[in-house]
């Protein structure tokens, strides 16, 4: 048979151009295997000594010397790449300007994908009796009787029973019981979107309403979903992911943290009567392969996952939620700088997908197109049931009779005092890690940095070393100056999550204090475990990091203390005033969940800050629409494009020389109308021994800047040790 008239097949032997995961920047050409193979075919190609992956991305150039091209060794046993993927990909790719192989490995990012299908034995119920049946092969049987159809794995089977797999074996051999060879890979539970869910108060009626109708269309749409913590937002896009379902299709839900994932699930398996597939760091390689196959072979309904879900290979995508979309965490900054809750957009405009985008707080890019009806918007009405929101007030650090060496005002001393009384949960706030960020010598002054870093190194007493937030590198506490050998007098500067704790230990002496930070080096295990004790009120102070904003919810908590507002509205950045406004009122949100009514207490040395003032008095859309104002007359994001260019290397003035080099040839941007900043030292001008300049390139919004930039990159040999980097809508700029 031939299919010559379908232009996606490549008939053996004729020139195919494939992309493999190697980082080589092109497509390698290859001759099509025996029998022919379809465009989007994962296969694998011999290139030098090696065998690598890679995937049929259409006819080859051919530009090379024919008798010298190889021919492809084996199509493997997996889901095509499908057209609307390598569409996605290219799309990324030319958006952030990575190379296509790069792409290629973040959409193949589970283990073992070259292996056939493994097969593994499980065991079912047979139909021979056996006829001495003893005490262990009662409870065998029992077990396959009793689960009847069900088929287990040995070590299953043998556990069930409480009988060694021996036990087992020998009833095979009767054959009592049946050995089937079934693959490993199996299909997720059935997920039941007709199940039903949560008698919905009026609001979220609506907005569920609102979603599934959109959803129900199979076109492209963005949704705004916002609403004050614990309105509801997730009851509410579980109503679209239950019409995604009920339509066939498959639906994946983003969440900014792993530990968040847990309790989601628990509420997927409520909602829908099963567990969805996990997708994340967390995640076992077995388990990861797992979903990465049955995702391709759309055996798996609903995926929860870290961003680089957006990557699997979906074969029907009707929705994409977007949990927490401000979150800075679907901002990937290393690799390939990409954003996903932007290309969650990007995917589901190519497949016809609804996107959900749930904040309470939302990014100001989305509010921007939500105003501008870019997007559509649901809001949700205040709080679930009785739950309130808490009041917000500002302490004024300035008025406070504060002791040396202590951060918790005496208002907020007295505060948590009163909740101790009554046996309800405080939360002290510090977005800092650590116990100190700065060790000092009282003698002469010397600060203990980074050798290999501009940075100050950090105090870390539960590890009992300094340790340098930008490269990892450790040190111990010196007990004697570097600087000036005199011994003694090296000091802790400022607090950090531990030193809080310290403090809160020695204030409240009679209190249980839980600590949650993210570098407690806590497997996801051990931090839902603690979440779940705090929830069940087993503390009752709870000291955290950025890591407690996020989505947990405490009944018994009615007070959360901000200890340093200000801390993130020094440094000038573009978004520390939307960043600070997003953090504080997640925190704040933390309060009062229940019935209970909570209260936030700000601690600030600056109570008159606009961006202080937008919080306590909770005028969100105003705050919004003035931070949005702002932006357009700078000409910033969202009303005006950025790139931030990083260039490092071992050696300032070669690193500076290539910069200014690529500043003064710029021409080709300009002729778009971009602007060229720079080169200036970045704010950490050394990070891992490595000097870094900045360079940011500005155009206006309507511009498509992104083939002028790689022009203008690809126009410089960078020097053997100069790394570039190039970050489109960058979110961070040290
Ligand atoms: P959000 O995602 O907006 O923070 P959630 O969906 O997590 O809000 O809801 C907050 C809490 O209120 C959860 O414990 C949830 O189970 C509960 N809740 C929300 N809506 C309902 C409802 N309609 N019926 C019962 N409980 C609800
Ligand atoms: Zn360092």
């Amino acid at each position: 048979m031939t299919l010559s008239g379908d232009p996606s097949h490549f008939e053996a032997g004729s020139l195919v151009s494939v992309l493999t995961d190697q980082p080589l920047d092109r497509f390698l050409d290859y001759k099509a295997p025996a029998g022919g193979v379809y465009a989007g075919a994962f296969v694998e190609v011999p290139l030098g000594p090696r065998k690598v992956i890679g995937v049929i991305w259409g006819r080859g150039q051919g530009n090379y010397d024919l008798a010298k091209i190889r021919a492809v060794s084996r199509v493997l046993d997996l889901p095509p790449m499908r057209a609307e993927m390598r569409q996605f990909l290219t799309r990324v790719a030319d958006y952030t300007l990575t190379p296509m192989n790069a792409m290629l490995r973040l959409a193949t990012r589970a283990p073992g994908l070259a292996d056939p299908p493994s097969m593994r034995k499980v065991y079912a119920l047979g139909d021979v009796t056996p006829t001495r049946e003893t005490a262990a092969r009662t409870r065998v049987l029992d077990v396959l009787r009793a689960h009847n159809g069900q088929h287990f794995t040995k070590k299953e089977l043998a556990d069930f029973a409480g009988v060694s797999g021996s036990v087992v074996d020998g009833l095979v051999k009767l054959d009592a019981v049946l050995e089937v060879e079934t693959p490993r890979d199996v299909a997720y539970p059935k997920l039941d979107p007709l199940m039903a869910g949560l008698e919905l108060s009026d609001s979220q009626q609506a907005g569920g309403e609102t979603l599934r109708a959109t959803v129900a269309k199979q076109e492209y749409s963005t949704t705004l979903l916002k609403g004050v913590t614990g309105s509801g937002k997730t009851e509410v896009y579980l109503e679209a992911v239950a019409e995604c379902l009920a339509q066939g299709r498959q639906a994946l839900v983003l969440l900014p943290e792993i530990a968040l994932t847990v309790a989601f699930l628990d509420r997927v398996e409520q909602r829908f009567g099963a567990r969805p597939a996990e997708w994340h760091s967390g995640v076992t390689m077995t388990e990861r392969r797992r979903c990465w196959r049955m995702v391709g072979e759309g055996k798996a309904q609903l995926v929860v996952g870290a961003r680089s879900a957006l990557y699997l290979p979906f074969q029907n995508l009707g929705l994409i939620v977007v949990d927490e979309e401000h979150d800075t965490s679907y901002k990937q900054e290393e690799g390939v700088f990409y954003s996903a809750r932007d290309m969650a957009v990007m995917r589901a405009s190519l497949v016809g997908a609804s996107v959900v985008l749930a904040s309470a707080t939302p990014a100001l890019e989305t509010w921007v197109n939500a105003a501008s009806g870019k997007y559509a918007r649901v809001d949700l009405e205040g709080r679930y049931g009785a739950a309130e929101l808490p009041d917000m007030k500002a302490i004024d650090l300035r008025a406070q009779d504060m002791e040396a060496q202590s951060w918790i005002s005496p208002t907020l001393v007295h505060e948590v005092e009163k909740r101790l009384k009554k046996g309800e949960q405080s939360l002290l706030f510090i977005n800092r890690r650590g116990y100190a960020p700065v060790t000092v010598c009282r003698a002469c002054g010397y600060q203990v940095g980074c050798d290999d870093c501009d940075a100050r190194m950090v105090e870390h007493r539960f590890h009992g070393q300094l340790i340098c937030h930008q490269c990892g590198e450790t040190k111990p506490v010196p007990t004697a100056c570097p600087n000036c050998d005199v011994e003694g007098r090296m000091a802790a500067v400022g607090p950090g999550v531990e030193r809080l704790e310290e403090e809160a230990i020695r204030r409240f002496p009679d209190a249980r204090i839980a600590v949650l930070s993210s570098d407690m080096a806590m497997t996801a295990r051990v931090l839902k475990e603690r979440i779940h004790a705090i929830a069940n009120g087993e503390a009752d102070i709870i000291i955290g990091t950025q890591m407690v904003a996020k989505g947990h919810n405490f009944p018994l908590l009615t007070c959360v203390g901000v200890i340093d507002a200000d801390l993130g509205l020094q440094g000038g950045d573009l978004r520390a005033a939307e960043r600070t406004f997003q953090l504080i009122r997640q925190v704040a949100g933390r309060a009062g969940r229940a019935q209970k009514r909570g209260v936030a207490y700000i601690q600030t040395h600056q109570p008159d800050h606009p961006v202080i003032q937008a919080i306590l008095q909770g005028e969100e859309e105003e705050f919004w629409q003035a931070e949005a104002d702002q932006r357009r007359m700078a000409g910033v994001p969202p009303y005006g494009r950025l790139a931030g260019i990083v260039l490092s290397g071992p050696d300032l003035k070669v690193v500076f020389d290539v910069a200014s080099y690529l500043s003064r040839n710029a021409q080709g941007l300009q002729k778009i109308g971009a602007e060229v900043f720079g080169p200036a030292p970045a704010p950490i001008a050394r990070v891992r021994g490595r000097h870094r300049v900045r360079l940011l390139v500005k155009a206006e919004k309507a511009t498509h800047f992104q083939p002028a930039l790689a022009a203008w990159r690809n126009s410089v040999k960078l020097p053997r040790d100069v790394r570039m980097q190039i970050d489109i809508d960058p979110q961070s700029f040290y």
